[in-house]
């Protein structure tokens, strides 16, 4: 029975009237908040509520709260990185232009699996990629997709390099090679997890030993696949990292790339943090090799100013993308072979967002020069703070910084009492909320890390934080 209530609460909802006005109000009270975070108008860069207080929170207001209170309260009760105190983990803070075309996404929402459920935005996924494909030096038969993350990402390529590698393993059959990959032991997490979920095991992935920088000893590479193929495993591909993500260390791409080269093993470069630096003229040459790579990553919500999730998933000679998928589903892909225009075939995704829309306005409204700025202004706060932490006496890096990743520590009579110290800074940090910074652990060792994704921190706010922790500092 078509019930008169149903359709009067529906239209309700969707009152067009209402969105306007609402929507105009968000806008204010967003634009607010950038403006009142630029100037640090309010000291605190998160909230103070535990998880406790916020689900108790969260539960009363559902039940009773004032619902005109409800974007007021979000913005209350989250951590707000448009403030130049963030310098925390390694997310963007979003640039306004990619914001407002993220609401446009919400609302359109064109899931863009085949062409006819994304026509623009699947064109504009492919002039993002294009971009970054010319930026990087590759042909025209470069291509890829975009994709929710670089944990996704990095399987989704990795996942191609099997299918390319070792084509015996297929969608249909299982091959009885003991697969794996190499790849540095400061490698993020998601590779260990992609190797699992691919069913390869402890023994699928090798993890090369680093250097006093933390980048990958190249050297060892020749022993390493000798032992591998001695024990009797077949190597499908090296890693590459650009950078790590606790220490921000970029691997020497171009000695790998070679490697990869002289063995015909697939090189995936994951670019998640460091990517977007290759529009940076300044700073493009931590990539020097990534023309090289089979496969790479880049995660556009970490250095590209984009809100979360845009990734990109590049391969040098795009056909490969389509190995992996070339499963059937006839309701959806009417159309065999390799289309560009349907991403779900290269995708885990089915439906996916907007994605592309967001970096495009960028590109468009403020051109690559803006993300090279973002790139610029980052790393450089990094060289920066790495200065000052340098010129004061009782403080150390643990490296020297290749980007706007800062790791250090407060140094003291025994490790034991550093540890302590370092480990008290942190926590009367979180307790004061006028900083953000997270910490590492290394060896044993604990280390505060601060990533620079802010370009509005300045020199005085550098300052600030290292005179607070300072008197953090108990004896
Ligand atoms: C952040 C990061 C990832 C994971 O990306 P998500 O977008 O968070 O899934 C993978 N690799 C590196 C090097 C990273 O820095």
């Amino acid at each position: 029975m078509m019930d008169r209530s149903d359709l009067l609460r529906l239209q309700e909802a969707y009152d067009p009237v209402a969105f306007r006005r609402k929507g105009h109000a968000l806008v204010d009270l967003l634009a607010d908040h950038l403006e009142n975070s630029f100037q640090q108008q309010r000291p605190d860069v998160f909230p103070p509520h535990s998880y406790k207080e916020q689900l108790e929170f969260w539960e009363g207001f559902l039940e009773s709260g004032d619902p005109d209170q409800f974007y007021e309260q979000l913005l209350e009760r989250s951590i707000r990185l448009h403030h130049p105190h963030y310098m925390g983990h390694q997310v963007s803070v979003p640039a306004p232009m990619a914001v407002l075309t993220g609401l446009m996404s919400d609302m359109l929402n064109n899931g863009m699996a085949v062409f006819e459920m994304g026509p623009a935005a699947t064109a504009v996924e492919r002039m993002v990629l294009q971009t970054y494909a010319k930026a990087v030096g590759w042909m025209e038969d470069a291509d890829g997709i975009l994709t929710s993350g670089g944990t996704l990402a990095n399987l989704t390529a990795l996942l191609t390099a099997r299918s390319v590698v070792a084509p015996d393993q297929s969608w249909d059959h299982k091959t009885t090679d003991k697969l794996t990959l190499m790849v540095s032991e400061e490698a993020h997490y998601c590779i260990d997890r992609a190797v699992r979920i691919m069913g390869w095991g402890a023994e699928g992935i090798i993890k090369i030993p680093v250097d006093a920088q933390f980048q990958m000893r190249t050297d060892l590479l020749e022993e390493k696949l000798k032992e591998a193929q001695v024990a009797g495993k077949k190597v499908v591909a090296v890693i590459g990292s650009a950078c790590s993500t606790a220490t921000g260390s970029f691997d020497n791409l171009q000695a790998i790339g070679a490697f990869c080269r002289k063995h015909e093993l697939w090189f995936h470069v994951d670019a998640a943090h460091g990517g977007a630096g290759i529009l940076a003229e300044r700073h493009k040459k931590m990539l020097n090799g990534i023309e090289l790579a089979d496969s790479l990553i880049v995660d556009f919500h970490k250095m590209a100013a984009a809100p979360a999730l845009v990734t990109g998933v590049l391969y040098r000679e795009g056909r490969h993308g389509f190995r992996t998928f070339a499963q059937q589903a006839d309701y959806l892909y009417t159309e065999a072979g390799e289309d560009w225009h349907n991403t779900g075939k290269r995708t885990f995704e089915c439906t996916k967002t907007m994605m592309g829309a967001k970096v495009y306005a960028l590109l468009k409204f403020h051109g690559t020069e803006f993300i090279e700025s973002y790139v610029n202004r980052c790393y450089a706060l990094g060289s920066e703070f790495a200065k000052m932490i340098k010129s004061r006496e009782g403080m150390e890096l643990l490296t020297e910084p290749s980007c706007n990743i800062v790791v250090f520590r407060y140094l003291a009579g025994s490790e034991e009492d550093c540890n302590r110290i370092n480990r008290d800074i942190r926590t009367r940090l979180m307790e004061d909320r006028r900083f953000y910074v997270v910490s590492t652990v290394r060896d044993g060792k604990f280390y505060l890390r601060c990533t620079f994704t802010n370009p509005f921190t300045a020199a005085a706010d550098l300052e600030a934080l290292l005179q607070l922790m300072e008197s953090f500092k108990t004896p």
